[in-house]
Parts: C-alpha cells; structure tokens; sequence
C-alpha cells in the first residue's frame, strides 16, 4: 500500500469547536501530541468561519453551543461541496439512541460522548483520518458505491465481500510464491447476551472499539491495507488483512507465515487486547473472543474450505471454554458431528430419566459441621457413562436447552428436600447452580416466585450460585434483578469468584450473601499469588459482610491454610466427594471439628 495512503497530508490540520476552553485545550493537547495542528473555534458561528477559512482535514463539534449548535453547524458544513466528505465527529453530553441518530441525521461521520477518553482521542482521529482519507481515494475515482458495496458502515472495516477478494487474493499469492498464510475467525463470546442487556446503540459501539483494537493490535507488525482500490499494486501486497462478516463474527488473513508459531502470537495478542473491559460509560463489559484458525495449505488449499475448517476450529474454541483459540486439526470434524449428537442425546436425556443430582458436603470452619450441599448435575448416559458437567452444560447452554435443564434440577432439588425433611433431618442448605443465560431470562424473577410457590420448598433453604461474569456484565440493572431474587427469601452466591471482572462498586450493591473463592485459587495457594488472592477474597468478603466459602480442597495443608485465614465454610474432596442422594443423611451428620483441628495443629501458621 502505497505511503500517502496512510499520511493523508504532512500534518493534519483539526478544527475544534466547543464553548467550553478546557475542553479546547485538552483536545488541542492531545491532537498536538499526534502531530496534528489545530484550529479552535468557541462557537458555531466560528466554527463555519474557520472551516472555509482553513479548510481542516476533520472536524469536531460540540453539540451543545451557544448560538448555532454543533447540529445545525455540522447541517451546514455537510452543505458546502468543501464540506461533503470531512469526518466531523459530534460530542454529545448524552448517549441517548435519540441524540445519536439526530447526530448521524445531521451528517456526522462518528460520535462521542462526555465524558471524553483523552487517551484514546488521539486514535480515534487517526482512525477517522484514515478512513476518510481512503474514502478520499476512492472518490478520486468515482467509486463511492465501491465503498458502500466493500466496508462495513459501522466499523468501516472491509466486509464479507472484501474478506472474499482478500482471501483469493492473498491465496493465490501464497501458492504464487510457495509461502503459507492462516486464516482467523474470530467470533464474540456471548455478544448477544450482551447486546441485548447493554441495548444495540452501546452493542454497536463496542463493535466499533473491538474493530478499532483490532486494527491497533494488528498494525503493529503489518500495515494493514484498508483499501484494495489499486489492484495492481495490492496484487503482490502481502500483510494482514482484516474484516467483519457481520455481527460479531471478524475475520483477521495473515499472509507470509513462516510458522504456526507466529499465528499463535497474534492469536494471542488479539485475545489479550479484546479481553480488557470495554469503557461505555456505566458499562465496563467484558467480550473475550474465540478464534478458530486454519493454515493454508495443510488445512485447505481453496478458499472454501479453509472457511470452513476455521469455522469448525472456532466452534471447538467455543467449546474448550472460551476466550481461547484453536488451530484446525481433521478431529475436529468427527468432534463436531459429536457435539450434534450430543445435543440430540441431551434431549433425550432429559425425557428419560438419564439425569441425576449429586450433592457434594459444605464444612463450616468455626463448627465443622455439614450446614450446606452443592447441587451438582450428572447425566448417565446409556453407551457413554457418566458424563460430566463440564461436557453437557456448555452444549446446552449454546442451545439454549439449559434453561429446561436449569427447572429440572430445582425441581429434582426441591422434591429431594421434601423427602429428606419427612426424614427428620435438619434443615440445610441446598446451592444451586444458575447458567448465565438462565439468570438472563426476562421472567427469571416470575419463574423462581412460581417455583417457590409451587415446589413448597422455603426459600432460605436456597442459594443460587450466578457466576461472576453473568452478573457484572449489566452492573446497573442487574442490581434490580439481583434484588427481586433476594426479596422472595432466597440467598445468591457469587461462584467462582475471582476469575472474571468484578466492579467494587456494584459488589457493594449487590444483594450478594457469598463469595466462592474459586478452586484454581485453592489450587494454586502454594504461589505467594495463589494465596495473597485467597487471603483478599477472604477480606473482601468480611469488609462486605458476606460468607466465604473455598471449593476444591484437596489436601490438609489447603484445608488448614483456609481455616486459618477464617473462610467460613470448606468444600471439596478432602471433606467429601459429591454424593448420591441416599448417602446425603448420612453425610450431614458428619462432624468435622477434629480433621479441622488436626490440620490446624499440623499446618497452622498462627
Ligand atoms: P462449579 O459450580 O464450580 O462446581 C464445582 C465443581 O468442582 C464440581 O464439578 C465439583 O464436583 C468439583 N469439585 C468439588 N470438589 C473438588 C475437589 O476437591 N477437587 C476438584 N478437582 N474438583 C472438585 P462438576 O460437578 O464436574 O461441575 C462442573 C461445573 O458444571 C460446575 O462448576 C458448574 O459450573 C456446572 N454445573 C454442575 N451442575 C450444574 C447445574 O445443575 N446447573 C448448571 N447450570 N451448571 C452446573
Ligand atoms: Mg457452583
Ligand atoms: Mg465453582
């Protein structure tokens, strides 16, 4: 690609028009330091003057200015034949949909809102210049509608069509000069779920910033072309291509490998960058993503099917838990006509009984007494054994059947209750625990009242166990469901604490009784990290009054680490193994004052 694609100009000259001074001079700050020049204007009417007058290469508008505001002055400008194609960027006090669209009606390229990230300012500029400045070039040769049919609107990203030319393109190169490339598809974990509790106008901008890291993450080793608009010269242009197919699927095409090891470095770095929390306001999601990558030409020599086994190797991303990626191997497809069968047997199961709950003991550390069990699922398959959690639960979740499977096990948990109360036990505990998209359900508050009404079964006998990264995604409101679930008498415990993105702030608020440490922490206790994060989940817990409790113990030396730091409740292998529900009244009655005690003595600190 040629040089002056990439620097429109010597420096770019920015026109900034905001009433307000500080925001002019921090804005002034920050495009300065991009070696850009800029221009200031107080007010609409300045603002128009200085754009005939010095013809800047990109505008910024306050919205809110006294005199002409930065919609009508942005009205205008797109009026001028100067004024058609500058980016002008809006920034707006509010992130309504309604403010946005009034924005994008008077012809703004981009919007912000207040409060504006400084440190990405600079980027964002560049970006927009970039874009506009490749559009520039298109014009030049009257291709507009080259453009609309090529890029993404949204994150003006090159398209599904793009993608197809960039993958013959850089395909028959490849085989031109006996070099290998890998293609990447990368796909959002759970962005519908998360489109829908932020709301589409935040979802699209969290595509526009997953584009715009990617596009960061990837220029570092490679100019990344934005446009093929010379074919000629792109024809032998080797680099890193990008693209969206659309929705959350993004593909990156890497040409001039010279080993796996390289593909698995940007794989790495694309996770890495993805993976911090995104800013939207009172928003701080978390979208990992999962990337399937197929190596040209051991996993295809045509574009067809490389597509197609970068797909499967994402969807066995998926399936490895997220967050990761997978190079294709030939498995793969037998694994995937697996999972299809899986999911029909699940179905099955369902139906015929194959479905068992399991209940596994939880110690309280100052009694050693079992005051509470871990519901925890188990399918007896009829060829394939015991199939564990691990394996069934994130197929029913991807299809949706969990939330069926979800009712069947409070059903089966409270029908055991009832039957262990007519035993004359005393009353415990029973955890259960609740898939995101579970808790995600609109009705959930409906569903659990109902359930509660008609099971019998009293509420404070029932803890469900949300993990953390379902409840943080949509902070604000889910502090209203969290508290409708706490109101009918129920107790919530935070599981697997630790392991996502926890706010402080909406921990606080949350109607939240228990932190479950989660057991790769217990694990990994022995490493001054293992422990100092055990030792401030433990502190947490108390600072916010809720009850900790540790999964996964194992060994003496764990048990009595934990007792010692005062987490309240113990649970794990080295106490008792999830039970049937026959040896459950046995096992309840079990005191565990003396092993506590004795790997107190045996390992005790203090
Ligand atoms: P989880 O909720 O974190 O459950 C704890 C897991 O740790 C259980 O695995 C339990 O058997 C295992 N475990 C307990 N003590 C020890 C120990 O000392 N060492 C080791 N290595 N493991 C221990 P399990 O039963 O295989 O369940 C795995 C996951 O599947 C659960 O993790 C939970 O996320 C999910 N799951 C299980 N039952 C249900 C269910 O009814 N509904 C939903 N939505 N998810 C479930
Ligand atoms: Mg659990
Ligand atoms: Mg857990």
């Amino acid at each position: 690609m040629s040089d002056h694609i990439d620097h429109p100009r010597q420096r770019p000259k920015i026109l900034v028009a905001d009433d307000d001074m500080n925001v002019r001079l921090l804005t002034r700050q920050c495009l300065e330091a991009e070696d850009m020049i800029v221009v200031e204007a107080p007010d609409g009417h300045a603002a128009l003057d200085a754009f005939v007058r010095e013809r800047p290469d990109l505008v910024f508008l306050d919205v809110e200015m006294p005199g002409m505001t930065g919609l009508e002055v942005c009205r205008r400008i797109r009026g001028m034949p100067q004024g058609e194609n500058i980016p002008i960027m809006i920034v707006t006090g509010s992130d309504d949909r309604e403010s946005i669209d009034e924005g994008f009606d008077a012809g703004a390229t981009q919007y912000k809102t207040k409060p504006v990230n400084w440190s990405l300012l600079g980027r964002d500029v560049q970006y927009m210049l970039r874009a506009s400045n490749a559009f520039n070039v298109l014009k030049r040769q009257e291709d507009r509608l080259r453009y609309l049919a090529y890029y993404d609107p949204l994150t003006s990203l090159p398209n599904r069509r793009s993608f197809n030319e960039q993958l013959h393109r850089i395909l028959k190169r490849s085989q031109r000069m006996g070099t290998y490339a890998a293609l990447m598809f990368i796909d959002l974990d759970n962005f519908k779920r998360i489109n829908d509790s932020i709301g589409h106008g935040r979802g699209d901008r969290l595509l526009v910033e997953i584009s715009k890291r990617l596009i960061s993450e990837l220029r570092e080793d490679d100019a990344i072309s934005y446009f093929t608009e010379n074919s000629a010269e792109a024809a032998d242009d080797g680099g890193t291509e990008i693209a969206r197919l659309g929705g959350d699927e993004f593909t990156v095409v890497v040409s001039d490998v010279h080993s796996t090891d390289d593909v698995e470095r940007i794989a790495r770095r694309i996770i890495d960058s993805l993976s911090d929390p995104i800013p939207l306001q009172t928003h701080n999601p978390v979208v990992t993503p999962s990337i399937g990558i197929a190596m040209y030409p051991q996993d295809g020599e045509d574009a067809d099917s490389l597509v197609r086994n970068a797909d499967t190797a994402m969807y066995a991303a998926k399936g490895d838990g997220r967050a990761c990626f997978r190079f294709y191997n030939e498995e793969m497809n037998a694994r995937s006509v697996e999972q299809l069968k899986l999911e029909e047997d699940l179905r099955e199961a369902m139906r015929s009984d194959q479905l068992e709950m399991h209940y596994q003991p939880q110690v309280e550390t100052l009694t050693g007494s079992v005051v509470s069990l871990e519901a925890l699922v188990r399918w007896k398959h009829p060829e394939r054994g015991m199939i564990p959690p691990g394996e069934f639960i994130p197929v029913a979740e991807r299809t949706g059947q969990i939330i069926e499977l979800g009712e069947w096990v409070l059903t089966e948990v409270s029908r055991q209750c009832l039957e262990w109360d007519n035993m004359g036990l005393a009353c415990f505990r029973v955890c259960v625990n609740i898939s995101p998209l579970q808790f995600n359900q609109p009705d959930l508050f409906h569903y659990m009242s109902g359930f509660l009404s008609r099971s019998g079964l009293d509420p404070e006998r029932l803890e469900l166990e949300l993990t953390e990264s379902a409840i943080m995604t949509d902070g604000e409101s889910n502090i209203k469901k969290l508290s409708q679930l706490k109101s009918l008498g129920l107790d919530l415990a935070v599981d697997d604490f630790g392991t996502g993105y926890s706010s402080l702030s909406y921990l606080r608020r949350f109607p939240i009784n228990t932190l479950k440490i989660d057991q790769s922490f217990v694990a990994d206790m022995r490493s001054a990290d293992g422990a100092a994060i055990v030792d401030a989940i433990i502190a947490l817990a108390k600072a916010l009054n809720m009850r900790s409790i540790a999964e996964g113990i194992e060994t003496q030396e764990q048990l009595a680490y934990l007792a010692d730091r005062g987490c309240d409740l113990l649970q794990g292998y080295y106490f008792a193994r999830p039970l049937v529900p026959e040896d459950v009244p046995k096992a309840v009655l079990r005191d565990y004052s003396e092993d506590i005690k004795a790997a107190r003595q045996a390992f005790g600190e203090s």
